[in-house]
This record gives structure tokens, sequence and C-alpha cells, in this order.
């Protein structure tokens, strides 16, 4: 294949682990003809974006531009381009390209394909360079990876459906949460607002797991029917054996067994946040009642396109805070100290 020819836009990016992001220009390419050509207009800051900017994963070549929840229009199409059209507002996700013929694509599960191409991060496919993100004026994806945003959605608060949305609707779908089951979300993060939504959504009888009290009213509001205090013992006991099933949403080191403990027999817990070091597990609360533990990564193109879809009809967004991109090493900082509520955007057309 030769490579295409490339054009320069506009974006953020860092150029050392220790440097903060600040304005440069970046090569995309020029539409092929499966290509779709995006004005971005919103991209959601996630906190795997400030993750890789700061190489806390190892693998981030620099300089490097972040940005996996994009929201954009149109601007132009390659000839052989059949969904989209100039003008739709469409998204962009953790994923732009994938092998397209291991069990797992033709299963759409790209997600979990070895060859995926992740938005910023890895290696794209036609210019032989790192992939770069959203945090950019436009961007260039094929179109199997270009998603329909419903036309009654807030466009910026839907650009963290991308990657916080999916992340936790998918498991919720795969494990069947609905009416009649209870199931406890842990974290009033990015992503725990949004399990706390879809969970409500879809039927369950939703509790919401904090360590801090002053989240409890927030919960309530986005849709929590009941909040426990995770350092509470006592409000933990009474909860023991009660539950369907628990979506982790945090980041950090937790004590699994007590989860465990709160599950029925054959109940699920599954992890959806990351945190580095590894977490002890005790065998007798999986054994006594077969109790599962899962992990769960994102979703794939046709689970992505079936949870905004879902979105539309509900009229579920997210709870966002706009920013200007030159404000973004300001909102890292803030995420740091979980002072978002609960996702921040940037609006980018302040990218001048
Ligand atoms: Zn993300
Ligand atoms: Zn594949």
């Amino acid at each position: 294949m030769s490579k295409p020819i490339a054009y320069s836009v506009k974006a953020y990016s860092a150029g050392s682990a220790k440097s903060p992001l600040s304005a440069t220009a970046i090569s995309r390419r020029q539409p092929t003809e499966s290509d779709v050509q995006i004005e971005i207009r919103y991209c959601g800051v996630c906190h795997s974006d400030l993750h890789f900017v700061r190489n806390e994963w190892g693998f981030t070549q620099y300089p490097a531009v972040p940005g996996h929840e994009i929201i954009g229009r149109v601007t132009a199409i390659g000839s052989a381009v059949k969904r989209f059209k100039v003008g739709d507002t469409v998204g962009v996700g953790c994923l732009v390209d994938s092998c397209r013929t291991c069990p797992d694509c033709r299963s759409g599960l790209e997600q979990f394909c070895a060859s995926m191409v992740m938005t910023y991060g890895s290696m794209d496919k036609h210019l032989g360079t790192p992939t770069l993100g959203g945090y950019s004026q436009g961007i260039v994806v094929t179109e199997d990876f270009v998603l329909r945003i419903p036309a009654n959605l807030n466009a910026a608060a839907a650009a963290p459906l991308l990657c916080a949305g999916i992340t936790t609707y998918s498991p919720l779908r795969r494990w069947k949460v609905g009416p009649g089951q209870k199931v406890g979300i842990v974290g009033l993060g990015g992503l725990g607002h949004m399990g706390v939504k879809f969970a409500r959504a879809f039927g369950a009888h939703v509790v919401l797991f904090t360590t801090s009290p002053g989240k409890a009213d927030d919960a309530r509001r986005l849709g929590a029917h009941e909040v426990v205090l995770s350092k509470d013992e006592a409000q933990m006991a009474a909860q023991a054996g009660s539950f369907d099933f628990i979506l982790d949403t945090v980041s950090a080191v937790l004590d699994l067994n007590a989860y465990l403990n709160l599950l029925k027999r054959d109940g699920n817990l599954v992890l959806v946040g990351a945190p580095e070091k590894p977490m002890a597990v005790a065998a007798f609360p999986l054994i006594m009642r077969r109790r599962s533990l899962s992990g769960s990564l994102i979703g794939g193109l046709p689970e992505t396109q079936e949870m905004l879809d879902f979105c539309g009809q509900h009229n579920i967004t997210c709870d966002i805070e706009m920013i200007r991109m030159d404000q973004i090493n300001e909102a890292y900082e803030r995420m740091l100290k979980s002072d978002v509520k609960y996702r921040f955007v940037i609006d980018m057309t302040s990218l001048k």
C-alpha cells in the first residue's frame, strides 16, 4: 500500500512524560476511499489520557496526543463510504481499526483483537506512525470504526459515552442486569456515574458504594436507590449475600473479598477499573457460593452503537464540565483529586 498524503491539523500534545500538554501541529492522512474525515467538536477527558501522557503504562511514544471520547462533524468521505455523509454528527471511541478477520473481530469484539489499533498509542496502518488522539481539530478514521450519534443527544455530553459509557454498559449487558436484580456500582466517578444511570435504566435495584458521604445525594439524583458507605463495616455487613451483580469502577486497590461476600450464590463481581498493583483474592468467598470474579474492556463496535442508540432512546448522557483546550493541564490536576462532576469535556473550537 502506498502511503497516503498527509495534511496538518492543530492539536495539543505532550513532548515527554514530565511535560505539560501544549499546542502543536500533527499530521493526519488524506481520507482514503473507505475513510471518514471528521472535524472534532468535543473530546472527553478520560483517566487513561493522563496515564498515557505520563507514560504510566510504559509504552507511550512522544509527542503524544491523547483523547478517545471524540464527537465531531463529517467534513469529507471517501468514495466507498456508505453509512455517512458530510455534515453528520459522529463519534470515535477507543479504537480506530483492527484486523477484521480474527474470531474476535468476526464476533464484533474488536476490543480483544490482537491487532486492534487504539485511537492513540498504537501504530497507524496507513502512515506507519503512532496514532494520535482527539485533542485535535480533526481526525480521519475508517468508516467501520465511526459511530452514529443520535440527534437528540447533547453532543458535548455524549462524548464520554464513547469510553466511560461503553465501559459500563457492556458488562451490565453481558451479565444481563435487569428488573428484579440488585446491582452494586463501586465508585461514583466518570465510569461509576454512568454505571448508576445504565443499571437504573435497565430496571435493576441500584446500590452505590462510595467512601465519600458527600456523594450520597448526587448518587440518588443520578439513579441509585441506596447508598452504602464502604468504610462502614455495619453498613457493609447489612448487605451480605444480597447482590446479583457488582461493578467495580475504581482504579484503586480495593478489598475484593469484602465485595465478593456481598454477592448471592452465582453472583458476579466485574472489574473495569485497573489498579496498578495486584489485589488479594481469598478462595473461600468464591467457593462457598460459586461466585465469579471477572473483568471487562470497553465494548466492540456493534455494542458501542447499540449503547449510543439506547442512550438516544432513553435520553442518557454524561454529567460533564466543559473546559477550553488550554485548561487541560489544570483539569488533569483536578481529575487526580476526583474534583470533577463527572467528566471533563474539551470544547475543541477553543483550539484556535
Ligand atoms: Zn477512556
Ligand atoms: Zn481481529
